[in-house]
């Protein structure tokens, strides 16, 4: 499971975060601040993966709009209480779940990673579990890389509808759950870096998604390769 290390200049790239960490102070809403208003109000949780390709960006500017937990496979498992802080306690009104093509977590869960540390082993397992029961009832050889990054994010969505807390939330209509896959390597084949809707609220067939008219664009994204 090892990968190549890139060679950063270290002390370059200190230097330039000194212009990211300005920007950042600059564009602080000091207005609001001023007015007492110092609450979050983020309308999206999103659980992805913490591969740095897959960013909280695609959801536009995510300063105070999105609650983002990150683990690597975006496991709810591995980050159960984030995810429910974001839905339970911020009552964001959108749960996403972001998974990714060639995922590292899928790859690893997928070959042997017994020799890792414990925290890594841990994480893992619970990606493994996942997949096992994604794929239950499938040929495991005859499921692709890009398939099991599908079938693992209708896992996390399964999970987070069988939570007592959060059906009801379903039921009423104040929560909507999206499922997407992040196509970085054109596998869908309709081009690199797409984003497509494979799972909402459960709903996995991708005719029937796009038949939804609550969901914007998610619905004309709607696509699955399972
Ligand atoms: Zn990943």
């Amino acid at each position: 499971m090892s990968h190549e290390s890139t060679k950063f200049d270290l002390v370059s790239l200190l230097q330039e975060l000194d212009e990211s960490l300005n920007d950042y102070e600059k564009g602080f809403p000091l207005e609001d601040f001023a007015k007492g208003d110092y609450q979050q109000h983020p309308f999206v949780t999103l659980l992805t993966c913490c591969d740095s390709r897959v960013s909280a960006n695609m959801l536009g500017v995510p300063f105070n709009r999105v609650f983002c937990v990150e683990n690597i496979g975006n496991q709810v498992n591995n980050s159960s209480g984030s995810v429910l802080y974001g839905l339970l306690h911020l009552n964001t009104p959108l749960m996403i779940v972001a998974g990714h093509s060639d995922c590292g977590a899928i790859k690893a869960a997928t070959s042997d990673f017994t020799a890792e540390p414990a925290p890594l082993i841990n994480e893992l397992t619970t990606v493994k579990s996942s997949l096992d029961l994604g794929c239950s009832g499938l040929k495991a050889d005859s499921v692709s890389q890009a398939q099991l990054s599908e079938l693992n994010v209708d896992v996390q969505v399964d999970l987070l509808l069988s939570n007592p807390d959060i059906a009801p939330r379903i039921e009423n209509s104040s929560l909507q759950i999206i499922g997407v896959v992040v196509d970085l390597h054109n596998i869908y084949g309709g081009g690199y870096g797409k984003v497509y809707t494979v799972n909402v609220n459960g709903e996995k067939d991708a005719e029937a998604i796009k038949k939804i008219t609550t969901i914007g664009g998610f619905a004309a994204k709607a696509k699955r390769l399972s």
